[in-house]
């Protein structure tokens, strides 16, 4: 728990081609410092973050920085997320080739995501040419993404992306579902819907107060970055609210990384945010007796209400309580450490380290030939060939957040979803999870799931002051059995069976625990070796391990 930070975004310049109705940025002429920024990545690195984006304003406006920048994560082997981009700044054809040709060059490999909806300006053929310019230039179907503002003009979105298809001579499928795309013969356009936080310009175009509270997610879609303005300043999300001073968390021209990192501990809003949740702020300050014009869904608009409406005074109130229980937590936590170092040391021998492509690496599964690796927020699962680490094949999961996976039978898996705080039980079809049964486990999220032949084990994080860690025993209808408290083990994160035992990774210690499930002893632990260890799986001879951002490691275990 807490800030994490997990990509730095830059936005290097403010300028902008167009001049959208919804756009709240503030035009200046400064340009982010390319060095400042070079010196910052390199710290970063050093403090494990590894992933890089950019957004603007136009990023393309500031070629010397992004492609300056570029080469360098390139180099220092960062991976990168996306280029925001409004993809009509060019002026001409040229040019446009010109300016994609030098990025690529740089080793940018990440996606291109156009903005492109209602509230942009439209040019469906331009921008349709830009799409066409970045496959050829990448050769990459997919190079190109889409994000669009939902939830107000909708059908006006619908109809700007069909005629982008036209142009392109693609279809627009599923613009109503859960995966809207455009596809054409060598085209594959993933389509992004980002809610319209109605904030700023955009407060006239629709209603905020929509009814329905915002449900608990700890800031983790737009949340958990260092997003870097022009001016150096580094917010902790690059969320709607980011135009209050007090998400400012340091200025990379005169804080380096770790003092960034520091500085987040005496942010009370940023620690509380990230520690206690939103959701707390909220009913801490109705508890002082703050009114709230209704319930908004929207976190960010809530986020900006908060910090620019309810009086400071009350505000730091509310926080002083939410961080004084933090540390009682924290306090606690470090006293289940120290009873932790008492449990006897396995002795393990890493017997190969296996590179695998970046990802989000949350859970495996030895499926008796391959390595199943599940890939958290937005990502597929991966079938890993154990040879040569290279990815054979993808499967689409259920939903956004696909925690693990475990085979139960024949063609059978139970998957666990973590925003949904739920388990599947699915088939596989034609690359896909198709459900055949849900089990909720609100309010907690389930992390790692295992079926050893007699029951599902499911690992479940309750939220809040201090979270709370159980792991379920269930049937295999997904019916809890039994629900087991886990105090002595920080964020307990996946499982695996070795015919005998069962062995839980810990996110937060890097420790690998070795447990009895007839009395749910803990019979002894190894330190993993790679950091933030989640996926664990058995191959029937040897453990295999991995991190959210490491590669597979194949553990031989000792008596
Ligand atoms: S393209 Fe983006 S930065 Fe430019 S005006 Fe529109 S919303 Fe603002
Ligand atoms: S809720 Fe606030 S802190 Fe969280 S992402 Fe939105 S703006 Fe940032």
């Amino acid at each position: 728990m807490g800030f994490k930070p997990r990509e730095i975004l830059f936005s290097s310049t403010t300028a902008c081609n167009l001049a959208c109705a919804h756009c709240d940025i503030k035009r200046s002429r400064t340009v982010l410092s390319k060095n400042s920024a070079q010196k910052f990545l390199a710290q970063c690195r050093s403090l494990g973050v590894k992933r890089v984006g950019f957004t603007g304003g136009e990023p393309f406006l500031a070629p010397d920085f992004l492609c300056g920048v570029a080469s360098s994560a390139a180099e220092k082997g960062f991976t990168f997320n996306r280029i925001m981009t409004n993809a009509v700044w060019w002026p001409d054809e040229a040019r446009l080739n010109k300016s994609l040709v030098r990025l690529r060059d740089t080793g940018y490999d990440g996606d291109i995501c156009a903005s492109v909806d209602a509230f942009h300006l439209r040019h469906p053929k331009k921008l349709a040419r830009f799409i066409e310019t970045a496959v050829s230039v990448w050769r990459r179907p997919d190079v190109v993404s889409i994000a669009c503002v939902a939830g107000a003009e909708d059908k006006k979105t619908e109809n700007i992306l069909k005629a982008i298809a036209d142009s392109l001579g693609a279809r627009l499928v599923g613009f109503n579902s859960g995966h809207p795309r455009i596809k054409g013969e060598s085209l594959f356009i993933k389509i992004l819907k980002i809610e319209l936080a109605p904030v700023g310009k955009a407060s006239a175009i629709k209603n905020a107060w929509d009814g329905k509270w915002f449900k608990e997610d700890y800031c983790k879609g737009p949340g958990n970055v260092f997003f870097v303005l022009p001016d150096g300043s580094v917010k902790s999300c690059c969320g709607y609210a980011t135009d209050s001073k007090t998400l400012t968390i340091g200025n990379i021209k005169r804080d380096s990384a770790s003092d960034i990192m520091k500085n987040v501990l005496g942010n009370k809003f940023v620690s509380a945010i990230f520690n206690s949740g939103l959701t707390r702020i909220r009913t801490r300050l109705q508890h002082l007796g703050v009114k709230f014009p209704g319930k908004t869904s929207s976190h960010c608009y809530f986020c900006n209400y908060i910090l620019t409406k309810v009086p400071r005074k009350i505000l730091n109130k509310c926080l002083s309580v939410l961080i004084l229980a933090v540390l009682i937590a924290s306090a606690a936590m470090a006293q289940e450490l120290k009873a932790a170092r008492d449990y006897g040391l396995i002795p393990t021998r890493v017997v190969r380290e296996l590179a695998v492509p970046q990802g989000y690496h949350e859970g495996l599964m030895h499926d008796g030939k391959d390595i199943w690796l599940c890939n958290g927020e937005g990502g597929k699962v991966w079938v890993i060939d154990k040879a040569s680490g290279s990815v054979t094949s993808m499967i689409e999961p259920v939903a956004s957040f696909t925690e693990a996976v475990t085979r139960h039978s024949e063609g059978v898996y139970y998957t666990t979803e973590w925003y949904e705080n739920k388990v599947y039980r699915v088939r596989i079809e034609g690359g896909r999870m198709v459900v055949e049964a849900a089990s909720s486990v609100s309010p907690a999220h389930p992390a790692g799931v295992l079926w050893n032949g007699e029951k599902l084990f499911v690992v479940a994080w309750t939220r809040g002051f201090g979270t709370k860690f159980h792991i379920l025993e269930m049937d295999d209808k997904m019916k809890v059995l039994k629900k087991i408290r886990i105090t002595n083990i920080q964020e307990p994160d996946h499982l695996a069976w070795d015919g005998r035992n069962l062995w839980l990774t810990s996110w937060y210690t890097r420790r690998v625990y070795k447990i009895d499930v007839a009395n749910w002893e803990v019979l002894g632990y190894f330190r993993s070796p790679v950091s933030k260890t989640t996926g664990i799986t058995w191959d029937g001879k040897n453990l295999w391990l991995t991190g959210t951002y490491g590669d597979l490691y194949e553990i031989e275990v000792g008596n």
